[in-house]
Parts: structure tokens; sequence; C-alpha cells
């Protein structure tokens, strides 16, 4: 048996009364995640759904999303997780890629969705309390579906690399394993534990640390259906949340919402930041102002997601994104697949149970990412003297000007170090005479004053003369895409 919804069968077995998931006052414990999986997964069942069908699942971070996911997979199904915010036409994309027979998701615009794309579409309003239609009434309860190691258990849509949004295969192996890995070796997570549950779920960073890897150690997962830094605060006071796991963004806005307030957050025990760099001035920040150690891993949705992590057995090093989990390689690579010479940079290669199956009917984009059983990632790195990577950037953010390479990452950093910046992101224009030229945009302190010469001039001391930002644009807000991650291809291309 290797359904991932058996690790929700076993923990509902040994902890059936532990909590497993909380909304505001809603509460459901291990046995009752595990009997409204199996009788959603009936329900499937008498509606005819087989093993392997594709079924789409759109819903915030609602008790509705377990429910469907466990459920879907007890049934031996294929979940393909959306963002309920997706426009209808990015939903029918979804839809008819994925060969999906039918989505559970929100009123609204995935509907509208699913009518283009010809799939049957049912509501699950889970936000009003409701759901409990959702459920049917198998009984006795179905046991889950058997399925192979190398079954697909989803199919997480990503941009890759390049391209259109393809589907990453992850099968029920990758996604236990990865699972395991984190609660064993990231932040031990252990029954008693509170998780707090505020990245997305359809997404691989809240999927499998939040939700999956709570499920096969027991512990509860606190949901909040939007990201809110204040409530998120106020959450992890009153409940007394053990783990916190969060993009840079996140740990940016929680700052500047604790700004007037008292916070105590002692119940941490620490705090994992991934999916994009960590500038170092935030971690220092976030540390000062609430005691709590952050650690930084990386991976993607492709790598079910996590590759590498400083992991709390060895000492931690600011910047980096740590060594790769025991049970993985990663390795530096030049694009013929050989190794890049000591010191210098390379693209990221992976090798391991963790890695996807492919992408879901692209052989020819599947096999330009796999070759000889490396994944390779796009994000360049370099490797210091403990083994310990540092991204640089990923390959297709990197500048290049006037045939210099500038890598935005490094002239972030630096706009970070001034008091009154909150957020920068620093990308490439286009340039007649230098092919392209470096721009920032920043998001200032509240009523700071500063202009862009001051800043300039503040970058100009501190970076060489060819990656220093030419122009800064001050915004009330950077674009953010559903993680919290900052949208650079929006910055760059507004249109
Ligand atoms: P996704 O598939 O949406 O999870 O995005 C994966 C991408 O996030 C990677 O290819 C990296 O570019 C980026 N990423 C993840 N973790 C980190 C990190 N700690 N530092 C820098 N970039 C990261």
């Amino acid at each position: 048996m290797t359904n991932l919804a058996a690790n929700l069968a076993t923990t509902a077995e040994q902890h059936p009364d532990a909590l497993a998931v909380k909304l505001d006052d809603f509460e459901l414990t291990y046995a009752q995640l595990r009997d409204a999986a199996a009788k959603f997964a009936g329900k499937l069942a008498a509606r005819g759904v087989r093993p392997g069908d594709r079924i789409a699942l759109s819903q915030p971070n609602l008790p509705t999303f377990p429910v469907i996911f466990y459920g879907a997979l007890w049934a031996g199904a294929t979940v393909v997780p959306m963002n309920p915010l997706l426009k209808p036409r990015e939903v029918a994309y979804y839809l008819s890629d994925s060969g999906a027979s039918v989505m559970f998701g929100m009123p609204g615009d995935g509907q509208a969705g699913a009518q283009e794309a010809g799939t049957d579409y049912e509501v699950v309003d889970g936000s009003s309390g409701g759901g409990a239609g959702l459920l049917g009434d198998a009984d006795p309860l179905p046991e889950p579906v058997e399925r192979a190691d190398d079954d697909t258990a989803v199919i997480l849509y990503t941009s890759g690399t390049t391209g259109l949004p393809k589907g990453a295969e992850l099968t029920h192996h990758n996604l236990d394993d990865n699972a395991r890995m984190v609660a064993a070796q990231l932040v031990p997570i252990a029954p008693g534990d509170i998780v707090m549950g505020c990245l997305p779920l359809f997404h691989v960073f809240g999927l499998t640390c939040g939700l999956n890897t709570a499920v096969v150690s027991g512990a509860a997962i606190t949901l909040i259906p939007r990201f809110d830094p204040a409530k998120v605060l106020e959450i992890m006071q009153r409940d007394r949340t053990t783990v916190f796991q969060g993009v840079p963004t996140m740990y940016n806005a929680m700052l500047a919402a604790a700004a007037d307030r008292d916070v105590d957050l002692s119940s941490l025990q620490t705090c994992c930041s991934g999916g994009a760099s960590l500038p170092g001035e935030v971690m220092r920040k976030f540390e000062d102002r609430f005691g709590a150690k952050i650690l930084e891993g990386y991976g993607l949705s492709e790598t079910s997601p996590v590759a590498s992590f400083n992991l709390p057995d060895r000492p931690r090093k600011v910047g980096s994104i740590g060594v790769p989990l025991k049970g993985v390689e990663m390795r530096l690579a030049e694009s013929d697949g050989s190794d890049t010479p000591e010191g210098g940079i390379g693209e990221i290669a992976i090798r391991g149970d963790l890695i996807m199956k492919g992408y879901w009917g692209r052989p020819e984009a599947t096999a330009s990412a796999i070759r000889d059983g490396w994944f390779y990632s796009g994000d360049l790195a370099k490797q210091d003297e403990d083994g310990y990577f540092f991204i640089v950037d990923r390959a297709k953010d990197m500048i290049i000007r006037g045939g210099y390479n500038v890598y935005p990452r490094e002239v972030e950093e630096v706009l970070y170090e001034h008091p009154d910046v909150v957020e920068a992101a620093v990308v490439g224009v286009p340039h007649e005479h230098y092919g392209e030229e470096v721009a920032a945009y920043v998001v200032r302190a509240p009523g700071s004053t500063l202009d862009a010469e001051t800043l300039i001039d503040y970058a100009k001391e501190r970076v060489a003369a060819y990656k220093y930002p030419r122009t800064i644009s001050f915004l009330d807000a950077l674009p953010k895409g559903a993680t919290g991650k900052i949208l650079k291809r929006e910055l760059r291309d507004p249109a």
C-alpha cells in the first residue's frame, strides 16, 4: 500500500482524538478527518471516478481542502490543485491539459472555466461552513485504494524555467518521502505540534511542508484562508503555534504588522523560509523582534519540494539554502551536465526520490528537465568549502548589462540594508546601448521621504559600477503570486 492517503488512515488510528485541522472555532480530529475523506472517496467511487482519474480541487485553505484532497487520493484519483483566484481561461487550460473529469471549486470564476472546458463542476463553498453535503454516506467506510509507488498522486501546474504552465506529476512516493524527510530532518514535528497553515495548500510548499507533514506526524494545522499578517500573529500567540513556515515576504509583512503592538511568539520552535531568497536584513530583524530562529531551505514544485535546508544539527549560514537533505543529492552543473569547477557558479541539479515523474503529457519538456536522473532546476548557485549552497539567482532573472552578469539578488540585499526600504525587487529592462539596464522597484517605510537619487547613491557606494540600479520606482506594494513570492515578470513587463 503506497497511497499517500494511507498516512491519514494510520495517524487516525494511532491518534484518533488528536486535533488535525483548525479554522477559527471549527476543529476536526484525525478520526473525523479520516471519516470525512473516506466518505468523500465513497462518493467519488459512486460517481464513477476510477483510479488514475484526474480530479481538480480549487479551494482556499479551508477544511474542505484536506477532505477533498485526501478523499480523492483515498479513491485512487490524481488531484489537480488550483488557485481559486484563477481566471476562467486559466482554469479551462488546466482542466483541458490535465483531462480532469470533475472540478470541486468555489462559486465564481472556476465555474465559467469548467464550462469552457466542458468539465463537470461541483460548487463547494467551504467558507460558509459548507462542505457537509460533500461527504455522502458510505457505509462501511472504504479502505484507501492501492496505488503503486510511481502512480501520480498530484499534478501541480508550474511555469518551471520556461514557457506555459506545465503539470509536474508528483507520485505517492515523492510526496510521502518528502513529507517524512521534512518531519524528521527540518524541524522535528510530532503530535502536539501546531503548524501555522498560512501558505496556500494548492502550492507545493504548503501542501507538503504544512498539510502532509502534519498528517504523517499527527500534528495539527491551523488554516488561514488568506494571508493576513496581523491575524497570523494573533492566532500564533493565541494557539501557541510551534512551527511557522513562510516565504520571505510573509516574514516582512509580520514584522510590519507587529510594529505597533505587543506580540508573544515564544511558543515558536522554528521558522522555515523558502520559495525565494530571504534577505539577511529581514531575517535579522525578525529574529531580534520575536526571538525565533529562521532556517532557510530550497526546493521547487518539481522536487516535492524540499531539496536542501539549513538542517538544525549543523551550523546555520545566513544567506545560504543549506545542504541537501539526507537522502537527496545536489550538485552544480554546466549546461552540458558536467560538474561546475570548484568555486564557480553553476545550475543546481538534484537527484533522489523527491524528483517528479515528469511533466504531464510533455515528454520533450520532461527529457530536457531530467537528464541522466538529474533534475535541472534553472537556479544558479555557488557552493562553499563546507558544502553549503548559496543561490545567486534564477537563470532567467539574471541581467546581462553590457556583457556583465548582474545578479539582482545581490543588489536587492544592498537595498534592503537601507533603513527606509521595506521591500525591493531588481529587474532588467531593455536598453539600446547595454542590452539590459538595472532597474529597481522599492516599497518605502510608512512616512519615509527617501528619494530615488539618495537610494541610487546608497547602492552605488556598495556595489560595482555596472550593478547599481539606474532607475528606482517607488510603489505602494510589489506584485505578488499566490504564495507571496514577488512576481518579477510583472515588473519587467507590466502589460
Ligand atoms: P515553485 O516551483 O513555485 O516552488 O518555485 C521554485 C523556485 O523558487 C525555485 O526554482 C527557485 O528559483 C525559488 N526558490 C525556492 N526556494 C528558494 C530560496 N530559498 N532562495 C531562492 N530562491 C528560492
